[in-house]
């Protein structure tokens, strides 16, 4: 057959990230190109990889591009770069789902729409993603879109787990419920510990997505039980410039004795705590490690603190531990962090292969690790493009 693309977005407030990916024989997708378009609203540079991670495309781009004019500068590349293909479809990254879309959906004006009443549970997000989709049928008037949701692989979670225990009608007026994110990249690793992890696939796993969000999930069997992150993508474990959990009673203090404003807390709480908040050096691990100062070492002493105090509470809602696996920037790279983690755990039953870690195998817990320990990067596009694909039946249905 000819070759066939998905185009997959994931556009942000200061950003739009795209991946292309092609099918040649409708089982699978292979990655053509991957980049994206930072620093939008300030400096914009465009950057796109090839498969095989050579720059193709490096360049600054005029101040005033914003997202819009950032999916026309994309579309131009398509054209110029794909002249000829048919591209199948467009795949979008979208943060909320609510508790409507348990699933990826294909996105007409009418579900968009929908999809707008959820922007005040993810007000820093949906927008941008939404808008991208709206820019997309603007420019690709026949290209079907699919929206995939951070929520949707933690629609399965016990109706206690999902409980805000505020007053009742208040949260059924206004949403509020543990939603829980990070879901595409927990599908992602979960469809994939079959083959790499075989062991551990169809029992207790938690799956530590440490990056500049970070979140941990405790999966059973390949799916969701609870996570760490809750209504917003505040709670939970620390993050890069995010507090995860905090007392709401610092939080009224903020209000009440600094006079700060909504929109002045809204940005301390996603932009200012966190490591970079402990630190005041940076969001960015690599310089926390490297750092001699004692700030740097308290904030990543208190991310370790608080992803091993997350995961004995979701070791607790499984009743027991079969595997760990690290994913994510943080995750995925930085050995001192799964280390310390991991020894963190040891009264789990997890003892850790040194030279294993250093090496980032796969597998990092000894032979004779009672829980085992792993390493699997993540892969949130291409879980978008597998969901993209059979939405718009362009993979052969597997028998
Ligand atoms: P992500 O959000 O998954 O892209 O992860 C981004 C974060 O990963 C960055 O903020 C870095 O702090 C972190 N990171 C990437 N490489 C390393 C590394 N080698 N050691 C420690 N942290 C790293």
């Amino acid at each position: 057959m000819a070759a066939e693309f998905v185009l997959i977005l994931n556009a942000g407030s200061s950003s739009l990230k795209f991946s292309i990916f092609e099918t040649t024989d409708g089982e699978s997708w292979k990655l053509d190109a991957k980049g994206s378009i930072e620093g939008l609203g300030s400096s914009p540079r465009l950057s796109i990889k090839n498969s095989a991670g050579s720059q193709i495309a490096d360049q600054d781009l005029d101040r005033q591009v914003g997202g819009r004019e950032a999916l026309d500068i994309l579309s131009e590349w398509l054209r110029k770069q794909y002249a000829g293909a048919q591209l199948q479809g467009v795949g979008h990254r979208v943060v909320h789902g609510g508790d409507r879309y348990r699933r990826p959906v294909l996105v007409d004006h009418e579900t968009l729409e929908d999809l707008r009443r959820l922007i005040p549970l993810a007000p820093l997000h949906q927008p941008h993603n939404l808008n991208a989709i709206e820019a997309v049928f603007e420019r690709f008037r026949c290209v079907p879109q699919v929206a995939c949701f951070d929520t949707s692989f933690h629609r399965v979670h016990a109706p206690v787990a999902e409980l805000i225990p505020l007053p009742w009608e208040i949260c059924e007026r206004m949403g509020l419920r543990r939603y829980g994110f990070h879901g595409l990249s927990f599908e992602y690793i979960s469809s994939v510990l079959p083959k790499v992890a075989p062991e551990i696939a169809r029992g207790r796993v938690i799956v530590a997505h440490l990056g500049n969000g970070a979140s941990l999930c405790a999966i059973r069997n390949g799916k969701s039980v609870d996570c760490s992150s809750s209504y917003t993508a505040l709670d939970g474990v620390c993050m890069g410039t995010r507090p995860g959990a905090v007392d709401p009673g610092a939080i009224l203090r903020l209000f009440q004795g600094c006079g700060l404003s909504v929109a002045d807390v809204e940005c301390i709480l996603y932009e200012k705590s966190g490591l970079l908040g402990i630190s005041g050096i940076s969001n960015d691990m690599r310089l926390l490690l490297a750092s001699k100062d004692s700030r740097a070492a308290l904030a990543v002493d208190y991310f370790v603190y608080q992803v091993s105090k997350q995961m004995g509470a979701l070791v607790a809602v499984l009743g027991g531990l079969d595997g760990v696996v690290f994913t994510a920037g943080v995750g995925e790279n930085s050995a001192e962090i799964r280390r310390r983690v991991c020894e963190a755990a040891t009264w789990l039953g997890v003892k850790i292969d040194a030279d294993a870690n250093e090496r980032r195998a796969s597998r990092i817990t000894t032979a004779d690790s009672k829980v085992s320990a792993w390493v699997i990067p993540t892969n949130e596009e291409l879980m978008i493009a597998l969901h993209t694909g059979q939405l718009l039946g362009l993979m052969h249905a597997k028998a």
